[in-house]
């Protein structure tokens, strides 16, 4: 049986291991924390967290929630998991610290992957082989701290924002939120993104509770940016306004993208963001142009994020197996400048996070997959429905039967116009 490691046990990890599984491989995930379920665990929220996207359009199949909290969704990817015997696939508290392969180009060469794996007070390094490599190490691993001048003299906090983990660390402190996307922190203060709201790149969904506050002027918004921090508790804007006492500053202030696990030398070659770019130059998203055997996923940031990891899972999984070829090198180079060229036209930015539209890259996906863009069997449905994940529930089946060259039928969906077209036979035929 063929061996794969997935790194990293997020919502993408999880659903690239069921999907591998399924498919027969011996799949083996490893996660640096005490958890799965990546930014929707206790380590990777941050308090208070809640999704920011309406029930039934975050899910793999069956989360309903409107804006779940992160608990929420933590015991709903816990019971996914639970799907494929969890406990004896994924490896807690270990940190993959290098993958490594002499020719990265060998296929045949199997890659050596160091894990530093910790346990209460003891702590130990490993190095194991795999067949195939699945990197799912998160869009959102590593964040800036902005540097503030004066900041050596305040005698507050200065936290990112996906450190704030209670609400007795938030509660009573009068804050500064530097940037606006951490909503759910502010029971009370002020936040100050740089740029103005209604900016088509910077608007953002909020939680209810937001607005309400903001209407309540309980939270004050200001466009500019901290300028200096004068004394241990005063903080200057750049339009000359004043703010004291201050007890704690949050910074929302993004996220960045890096593969410290791959060598300076390697994450270039395969095309990834490294010291001196942000380009993210892989087929499809997923597989470097001349490593094989390596794919990464979840580096694509939409409404519809896990609905596309559960997709592309599929096509990396086909990869794998070899049953869909990849096309020739110049033609992934010539698609991956395309899109690039199309990206910094539209979105000013060669970087991965910006957003998709997720029903493009999932039928970009079905098509490389040989498998129907046309998920249902209802017209009505299938045109003006929301694209739901149970939409994809049967891509094993219809994969089997492409393979077997035989079709599949489409999934029935008794919509509203079917209970019409229903009654209006019975009532004719009355
Ligand atoms: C604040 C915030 C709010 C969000 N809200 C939404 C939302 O409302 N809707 C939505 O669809 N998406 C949302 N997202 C996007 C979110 O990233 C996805 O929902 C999802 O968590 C992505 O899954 P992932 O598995 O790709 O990454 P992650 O969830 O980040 O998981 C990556 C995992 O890899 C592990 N890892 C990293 N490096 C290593 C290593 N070297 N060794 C071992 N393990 C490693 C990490 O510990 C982590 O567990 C939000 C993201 C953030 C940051």
């Amino acid at each position: 049986m063929q061996t794969v490691t997935i790194v990293g046990a997020g919502p993408a990890g999880l659903v690239a291991a069921k999907v591998l599984l399924t498919d027969g491989f011996d799949v083996t995930i490893f996660e640096k924390h005490a958890s799965l379920s990546g930014i929707w665990s206790f380590e990777g929220a941050y308090y208070n967290l809640h999704t920011h996207q309406p029930g039934g359009t975050i899910e793999v199949s069956d989360l309903y929630d409107e804006y779940a909290s992160w608990e929420h969704a933590h015991a709903y990817l816990c019971k996914y998991a639970d799907k494929f015997d969890r406990t004896s696939h994924i490896r807690l508290r270990s940190q993959v610290l290098s993958i490594f392969k002499s020719n990265l180009h060998n296929a045949a060469e199997s890659w050596s992957i160091t894990v530093e794996q910790t346990a209460e007070t003891l702590s130990s390094i490993e190095t194991f082989h795999f067949d195939f490599v699945v990197i799912v190490s998160g869009l959102f691993s590593s964040y800036h701290m902005p540097s503030v001048r004066g900041q050596e003299k305040f005698s507050g906090s200065i936290v990112h924002a996906n450190n704030s983990k209670s609400h007795e660390q938030l509660v009573d402190q009068k804050k500064i939120s530097i940037g606006f996307a951490a909503s759910n922190l502010y029971d009370d203060g002020v936040f100050k993104p740089q740029y103005a709201l209604n900016d088509e790149l910077v608007s953002f969904p909020v939680q209810p509770i937001f607005t309400e506050l903001k209407r309540q002027n309980r939270i004050r918004g200001h466009v500019s940016a901290i300028e200096e921090i004068i004394d241990s508790n005063t903080v200057r804007l750049n339009t000359r306004k004043i703010f004291s006492p201050i007890d704690l500053i949050i910074c929302s202030t993004d996220h960045y993208l890096r593969f410290p696990f791959l060598s300076d030398a390697d994450a270039p070659t395969m095309g990834l963001p490294h010291e001196t770019s942000n380009d993210f130059d892989l087929y499809r998203r997923l597989i470097p142009v001349s490593e094989p055997r390596i794919a990464f996923l979840g580096y694509v940031s939409s409404n519809g994020t896990w609905m596309i990891d559960e997709v592309a899972s599929h096509c990396v999984s086909n990869y794998f197996k070899g049953v869909q070829l990849l096309p020739s090198r110049e033609e992934m180079q010539k698609e991956i400048l395309t899109i690039r060229d199309f990206v910094l036209s539209r979105f000013g930015t060669t970087a991965p996070h910006i957003r998709y539209f997720c029903l493009e890259l999932i039928e970009i996906y079905l098509h490389y997959m040989d498998l129907p863009l046309r998920r249902t069997n209802n017209w009505w449905s299938e045109n003006f429905g929301v694209y739901r994940p149970n939409r994809l529930k049967t891509l094993h089946g219809e994969m089997q039967a492409r393979d077997r060259g035989v079709s599949f039928p489409n999934q029935f969906y008794f919509s509203f116009f079917h209970v019409l077209q229903f009654c209006f036979r019975f009532y004719s035929e009355l």
